[in-house]
């Protein structure tokens, strides 16, 4: 069954929906069965279908290329200057090089359930290249719509290479997605952005993962990147699942990190509201989560109050130090939108908003190839020598 987020009202898992006929609310898959021992998932492949009883699809005609599973990975050098338990989850070890194969690998699942021949997503990069891959095994019909010039390079080779039909936006992300919404709304193709709710149930299992992980213990705090906020949204979701299934006794307090150019959840956060208003030109480095006015915005808001979590902006100069020093401290090489989760625990630390000792997950949401230029931009260029050993000691002598 899928639900109104706002006025509750019920659709079937077979109407092709968006957005609450009522109300024009979000809608949310809901999860019926809470009955399942833990003891289930035990000796199963680590990936995401090792939950498949808490997910609302039939797992015996998966469309899946492995996803989940992903490294959860302590980062000692990290957590002792700031004085925290830190680990990160590293969902640039996906598929495609994010976690949007979490959610694709259940989008496309339920594609086919419900006969769809093609799909489509407007995307800052990895969801066109994730949704792009996933067609492909598909067999679907798959067309992206990219903000013109704002996409980074890897994700743009991704999206091409499988086969898109990939169509360049002269506009920003939230214009492109209100193109592609409206031709979804219009029956051209099933919409695959994550307003569509079960994207979100395969992203849940990042919670589900994190908890498992810890030996079926919640951390304090589970931090990450904001965009269209469906990822925080989904994690929360996975973590209360459990929670309510009885497999945890305690929940994180979601902590939700925006580029200060692109920021409209921190600014509902800090003037205690439920309603978002949009950011007009949103700009950052980090072009993952540059996104202005985020589709998923209720459902993450309420996933900040209700797990008395935070929200909070960081620099893109911020981002960018986080990034270098999450590669060089602890060898995990992230994309910047990742390493903004980083950069905000750095902060909420100095501001005292994360108490010494607490036991912090940094959810890092892509990998560092997907953007090389960014990559490249940041450090010095390689010194040129010719192939004599003479040569080559005395330039290693002159570091
Ligand atoms: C999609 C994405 C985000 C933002 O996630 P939302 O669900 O849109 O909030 C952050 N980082 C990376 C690398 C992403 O691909
Ligand atoms: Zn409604």
């Amino acid at each position: 069954m899928i639900r109104c987020v706002s006025c509750g009202e019920e659709y079937d898992d077979d109407e092709i929906i968006y957005n609450c006929k009522k109300c024009g609310s979000i809608l949310e898959v809901v999860t019926e069965d809470y009955d399942i021992p833990k003891e289930t998932f035990e000796g199963r492949r680590d990936n995401l279908w090792k939950y498949k009883e808490f997910l609302p699809v039939d797992a015996d005609k998966k469309v899946s290329l492995d996803e989940g599973g992903t490294p959860f990975v302590p980062c000692p050098t990290l957590g002792e200057e700031l004085g925290i338990d830190l680990y990160v989850k590293v969902e640039g070890s996906n598929p495609t090089g994010s976690f949007k194969d979490r959610g694709m690998t259940l989008g496309m699942t339920k594609a086919m359930e419900l006969g769809v021949d093609t799909v489509g997503c407007a995307s800052t990069g990895n969801t066109s290249a994730s949704l792009s891959a996933y067609a492909a095994r598909a067999g679907k019909r798959c067309i992206v719509f990219l903000p013109s010039g704002k996409v980074a390079l890897g994700k743009l080779a991704q999206a091409m290479f499988h086969g898109a039909e990939v169509v360049s936006i002269d506009g920003n992300f939230d214009e492109a997605l209100k193109a592609m919404t409206q031709l979804a709304e219009e029956k051209y193709l099933y919409l695959l952005n994550s307003i569509n709710p079960y994207r979100l149930e395969g992203q849940k299992t990042i919670g589900y993962e994190v908890v498992d992980h810890l030996g079926w213990e919640s951390p304090d705090r589970i931090v990450l990147p904001v965009g269209n906020a469906g990822n925080i949204s989904a994690i929360w979701k996975g973590v209360s699942e459990f929670h309510e299934a009885g497999f945890i006794d305690d929940l994180p307090m979601m902590t939700g990190i925006q580029a200060e150019g692109a920021c409209p959840i921190v600014n509902a956060f800090n003037q205690h509201t439920m309603k978002m208003t949009p950011v007009e030109n949103p700009e950052t480095v980090a072009t993952a989560i540059r996104i202005g006015a985020p589709v998923s915005s209720i459902k993450a808001l309420h996933a900040i109050y209700d797990s008395n979590g935070f929200a909070q902006t960081v620099s893109d100069d911020e981002i960018l130090a986080a990034q270098l020093e999450l590669a060089r401290k602890e060898g995990v090489g992230v994309e910047p939108a990742s390493a903004a989760s980083i950069a905000g625990v750095k902060r909420l630390v100095n501001e005292g908003e994360i108490d010494k000792g607490e036991k912090v997950v940094c959810i890092v949401t892509g990998h560092l190839l997907k953007d090389p230029n960014t990559a490249i931009n940041a450090c010095t260029k390689p010194k040129e020598v010719s192939a004599d050993l003479n040569k080559i000691k005395e330039l290693l002598l002159n570091k």
